[in-house]
Order: structure tokens, then C-alpha cells, then sequence
């Protein structure tokens, strides 16, 4: 028998090559997902790997009760499921209830219904590494130790949206790590932090539904030509195949057991993201600004070392000229 994966979040951009790498890998996924169209599409690729529950709210009371009731032989639970979008008319805690609420909630029903649970995954951020207070220092280093110093009032603050998903990433994964604390549960945890990530989607998307962060890196097709100055912030990177690959190791990696994991490519800020662009993608030229060649200037940002996590996930990450690659060719077939 196929051991059961609960995949909250199942319709999503990142959680699409999650559930792909699970079914590849053997598993039987049920997806947590907010509609009956979202849960089809998703079955139809897996008919034999795949069933779904409706859950409309990861914030409401019992969530993802039905989901265990219905499959108490779940045996790893992976929680993507957060909002990362900005929606206008949306409010701070748009971000932060269903991001804290849904994390604590997920947690609190597999201690109580998914006794075959051994681990959950829960997809954080860097979000809830970089400092948002004071501005980043280009000669920090960041690690695994890292938190985020935003405070739930700064997070709070309906007209700073970006700050409400800072905080909503940062205190949802602080719950999980007091959760554990608390309540010991039998299970183990393992957080991923991931900074924008970029990828071809697999999920039920197009252009005109595009995710938030592919949004930002297409955002280049939309400068206008003669832009030579770009104002990139904090503009770290990694590939979404890098990422759920790191979501399935986690799963059952003993060595990540209760810890966070850095899944990271590094920075590239809009000029690098152009110039290789030139390179993978020649036929793009005439549409693109050319910028400044080779001024792109990583020194200017905080590094992070992700060499902990790195090794113990035990794989490579995906260069960015593939990634550009693969996302462009996306593009092209949705033309
Ligand atoms: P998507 O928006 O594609 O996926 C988010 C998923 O969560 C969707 O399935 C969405 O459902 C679901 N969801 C959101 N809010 C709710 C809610 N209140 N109740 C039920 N379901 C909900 O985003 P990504 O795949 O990019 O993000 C996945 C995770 O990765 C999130 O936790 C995000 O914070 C984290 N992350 C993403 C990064 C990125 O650059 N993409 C960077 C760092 C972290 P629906 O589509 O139906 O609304």
C-alpha cells in the first residue's frame, strides 16, 4: 500500500511540483483544496495518486478535521497552504489569520486524529528570516538562526500589505515551534524557508492567473525599453523544483528532524536577470531592456549561507539560466 501524504494547499503553485514529486515518489496524496474544479483538474493528472478534501478556509475551526477523519492513515502531512497574493481591498489579517490559524489548526488536528503522523512539513519564508527592521545590512549573513524583527503591530498595518505577509510567515512559524514546545506532540516538524521562487508552473494557472512570484520576474517584459536603473530589493531566488524537492527530503530526512531548512540560489537582482535572459532566450532581445551588461552587483545584498541545510537535503540547486529557460518556454506555450 501506498503510505498517504496530506498536501494542504494541493492547487498551488509550489505545492503542484510538491504533489508531482510525491506521486513520482511512490505516495498516495490527498489535497486540501477550495474548490471541486481545483480538486478535478488535480485528479485527472493523478487518477490512481490523488484524491482531494474541500477545505474553503484553513482559518476556520476544525479545517482539516474531514481530511483526517476520512484518511486516518496519513502517515506526512505537508502544509503549504498560506495567503501570497495582493489582492486589492485585501486587509492584514487576510494574511495573518489564515497563515497563523491554518499552521497552529494543522498541527493541533494531527496531534488529536493522525496518530501514524511522523512528520509535518510546513513551507515558511525567508520572510520570517530577513529582518524587515532595521534595513538590510549587505554585510549580514544570514542562517538558519535568523528571525524576522517585524512585531504584530507593524504586521497588522492594512496600508503595508508586504508587511502583513512578512508577519503572517513569521509569526505562523513561530506557533508551529511553540506548538511543538508545548505540546510534544509525537510527531517532528520540519520548516522550509524559501526565498521568491521562480519556476514554470504545473499547477491550473495561465498568464492572466499567473502566481505572485513568477508575476515579479515576468514584471521585465513590462519595462520599458530604455531602463537602465532598476530598483531590485532583497532580490534572493530559488527554482520551485529545487523547493519541492526540498518539501519530499524533508519528509523523511531524520537529520532534519525539528529544524528549519534553507532551500537558496541566491541574488538575482533584474540587470543579471536580463543579461542572462540574452543569452538563454536571444529571441527575446528586441522586447527587452539591455540595461547595463554585467553591472548587477550581488555585494550590495546580505548573503545568506545556506551550506546546513544544502547538505543535509544533499542535491545542487537549479541554475538560473535553466530556470529563465523553462519559465520563458511556459510562456511561450501559453501564447
Ligand atoms: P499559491 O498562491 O500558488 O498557493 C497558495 C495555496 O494556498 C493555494 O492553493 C491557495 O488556494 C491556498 N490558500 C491560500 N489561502 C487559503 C485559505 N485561507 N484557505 C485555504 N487555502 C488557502 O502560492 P505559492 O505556491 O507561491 O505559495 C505556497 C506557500 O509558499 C505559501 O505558504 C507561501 O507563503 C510560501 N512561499 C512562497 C514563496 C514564493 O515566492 N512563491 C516564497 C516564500 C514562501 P487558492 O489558490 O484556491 O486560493
Amino acid at each position: 500500500m501506498a503510505e498517504k501524504v496530506l498536501l494542504t494547499g494541493a492547487s498551488g503553485f509550489i505545492a503542484g511540483h510538491v504533489l508531482k514529486l510525491l506521486v513520482e515518489a511512490g505516495y498516495f496524496v490527498v489535497g486540501t483544496v477550495r474548490s471541486v474544479e481545483k480538486g478535478e483538474f488535480l485528479k485527472k493528472l493523478y487518477p490512481e495518486s490523488f484524491d482531494y478534501v474541500i477545505v474553503q478556509d484553513i482559518a476556520a475551526p476544525n479545517a482539516f478535521e474531514e481530511a483526517f477523519k476520512s484518511n486516518p492513515d496519513i502517515k506526512y502531512v505537508q502544509h503549504t497552504a498560506s495567503p501570497f497574493s495582493f489582492n486589492e481591498g485585501n486587509k492584514a489579517q487576510d494574511y495573518l489569520e489564515p497563515a497563523i490559524k491554518g499552521t497552529v489548526s494543522v498541527l493541533k488536528t494531527t496531534k488529536e486524529f493522525g496518530s501514524n503522523v511522523k512528520k509535518v512539513v510546513i513551507t515558511s519564508s525567508f520572510a520570517a528570516v530577513i529582518h524587515t527592521n532595521p534595513i538590510d545590512d549587505p554585510n549580514y549573513i544570514y542562517t538558519e538562526k535568523d528571525w524576522n524583527n517585524i512585531t504584530l503591530e507593524q504586521s497588522s498595518d492594512d496600508s503595508v500589505l508586504i508587511n502583513a505577509y512578512l508577519g503572517s510567515k513569521t509569526f505562523a512559524e513561530r506557533a508551529a515551534w511553540e506548538f511543538l514546545e508545548k505540546e510534544k506532540p509525537s510527531f517532528t516538524i520540519s520548516t522550509v524557508q524559501l526565498p521568491l521562487v521562480w519556476g514554470p508552473p504545473v499547477n491550473d494557472i495561465g498568464l492572466s492567473t499567473l502566481n505572485t512570484s513568477n508575476s515579479v520576474l515576468l514584471n521585465v517584459l513590462k519595462l520599458p525599453k530604455d531602463t537602465t536603473e532598476f530598483n531590485d530589493h532583497s532580490p534572493h531566488w530559488v527554482d520551485v523544483r529545487d523547493v519541492a524537492r526540498a518539501h519530499v527530503v524533508a519528509q523523511t530526512s531524520e537529520e532534519l528532524d525539528n529544524e528549519r531548512v534553507f532551500i537558496y540560489s541566491g541574488v538575482a537582482g533584474t540587470q543579471l536577470v536580463l543579461d542572462v535572459l540574452r543569452e538563454v532566450r536571444p529571441d527575446l532581445r528586441d522586447k527587452l531592456p539591455v540595461g547595463k551588461p554585467g553591472s548587477f552587483d550581488p555585494s550590495k545584498f546580505p548573503k545568506v549561507d545556506s551550506s546546513k541545510s544544502q547538505k543535509a537535503l544533499g542535491f545542487e540547486v537549479t541554475p538560473l539560466a535553466t530556470t529563465l529557460r523553462d519559465v520563458f518556454a511556459w510562456v511561450d506555450a501559453q501564447n
